[in-house]
C-alpha cells in the first residue's frame, strides 16, 4: 500500500525540512503500524528561495522523496493538482509544508479510509487562532454567502489538508478547469467524507503567503466558480428597476394630466440617473467576471508548466 504526500511548496526553505522531519517519522510508524509505503512529492511552486535546492538534496538523499518545479509562480491550487497528478498512490494526502496540517493525524485518517466507509478524511479547524479578528470575520461572511449562492457545499473552516482514495483522486485530476477552487472542487466531486476537527496551529517557520486582497481574490473566485446565482441576482436587480420605472412613468404622466406640468425635481432626477448606471456597471461587471472567466476557460492553458522534475535529476 502505497501514500502518496503532496505537499506545495512556495518559499518554504525554512519549513520543509522540518516538515520531511516530521512527515518521516509518521511514515516509519505507519509503515510498523500498518504496512504503508510512503511517496513525498514536493511542488516547487517557483520559490525565489532555496526550495527546489532543498528537495533535490532530499531526493537525492531519499529516494521516497520526489518534485516538481514549476517555472514560475503558478499559485498553491495549481500546485495540488500537479501534484495530484504525478500521485502514485493508492491513497494520496494533500498538505501544506508549514506544519499547520499537522502529519501525526494520517493513521487516525487511513483508519477511517481502510475501515471502507469513507473515500475520504478531511480536515477542519475549529478555532482561527493567531489569525487577525478582522480577517475571521471576512471569512465567516465569505463561507455564509458562498453557501446561499452555491449548490456545492463549501464547509468552513475546511483546510487542503485531506486523505483520498485513488478514486477520488482520479474524480478531482478529471476537473482539468483552468480557474481552480478546491475546496469547491473537492466537494463537487462527491464520495463519502469524515470530518475530522483540529485546533487551528500555527505555522512553524516562514511567513503566510496571504494578504488581504489575495483572499478577497480567491473568495471571488470560488463564488464565480461554484454559483451563477450573482447573473441571476443582477436580471433580478434589473427587473425591479424596470418595474420601477414603470410605475414612476404612470404616475408622473397622471400627475401632469391632472396638475399641469411645473418643471422642477432635477435634483432628483441626476440621483435617479446616477443610480441606474451604478447598477448597470455593477451588473454588467458581475457578467463581465464570468465572462472573463469563460475566456481564460477556452483558452485551455496548461494549469502549471514543469521546469524540472526528479526524473530530471536521476537522467544527470
Ligand atoms: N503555496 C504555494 N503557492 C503559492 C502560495 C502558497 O504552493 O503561491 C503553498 C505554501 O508553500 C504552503 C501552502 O501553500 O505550503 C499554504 O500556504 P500558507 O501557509 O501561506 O497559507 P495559510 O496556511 O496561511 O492559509
Ligand atoms: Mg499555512
Amino acid at each position: 500500500m502505497l501514500i502518496s504526500l503532496v505537499v506545495p511548496c512556495y518559499n518554504e526553505e525554512e519549513s520543509l525540512p522540518i516538515f520531511y522531519k516530521e512527515a518521516s517519522k509518521i511514515a516509519q510508524q505507519m509503515g510498523i503500524s500498518h504496512g504503508a509505503d510512503f511517496e513525498f512529492i514536493f511542488v516547487d511552486d517557483g520559490s525565489k528561495d532555496r526550495t527546489l535546492q532543498i528537495a533535490r538534496e532530499l531526493h537525492r538523499k531519499d529516494a521516497r522523496v520526489r518534485y516538481i518545479s514549476f517555472s514560475r509562480n503558478f499559485g498553491k491550487e495549481a500546485g495540488i493538482y500537479a501534484g495530484l497528478k504525478a500521485a502514485k498512490g493508492d491513497y494520496v494526502a494533500t498538505m501544506d509544508a508549514d506544519l499547520q496540517d499537522p502529519p501525526s493525524l494520517l493513521p487516525e485518517m487511513l483508519e477511517l479510509l481502510l475501515s471502507g466507509e469513507y473515500d475520504c478524511a478531511a480536515t477542519r479547524r475549529t478555532t482561527r487562532e493567531g489569525e487577525p479578528p478582522v480577517r475571521s470575520w471576512f471569512a465567516k461572511k465569505f463561507y455564509q454567502i458562498i453557501n446561499k449562492l452555491s449548490d456545492t457545499e463549501i464547509v468552513d473552516g475546511a483546510r487542503d489538508f485531506r486523505l483520498m482514495s485513488r478514486k477520488m483522486t482520479d474524480a478531482v485530476l478529471s476537473m482539468a478547469e483552468y480557474n481552480r477552487f478546491s475546496k469547491g472542487i473537492f466537494s463537487w466531486v462527491g464520495f463519502k467524507t469524515k470530518w475530522i476537527d483540529y485546533k487551528n496551529v500555527e505555522r512553524v517557520a516562514g511567513t503566510t503567503k496571504w494578504n488581504f486582497w489575495g483572499l478577497l481574490k480567491y473568495s471571488i473566485e470560488g463564488i464565480v466558480g461554484f454559483s451563477t446565482a450573482p447573473l441571476l441576482m443582477a436580471a433580478g436587480l434589473g427587473l425591479a428597476f424596470c418595474v420601477l420605472a414603470f410605475v414612476g412613468i404612470i404616475i408622473v404622466v397622471v400627475r401632469a394630466l391632472m396638475f399641469g406640468d411645473p418643471t422642477s425635481g432635477w435634483p432628483s432626477l441626476v440621483c435617479i440617473i446616477l443610480l441606474c448606471s451604478g447598477v448597470q456597471l455593477l451588473c454588467t461587471g458581475i457578467a463581465g467576471e464570468y465572462l472573463a472567466k469563460t475566456y481564460l476557460e477556452t483558452k485551455h492553458r496548461p494549469i502549471y508548466i514543469a521546469a524540472e522534475t526528479e526524473e530530471d535529476l536521476d537522467a544527470e
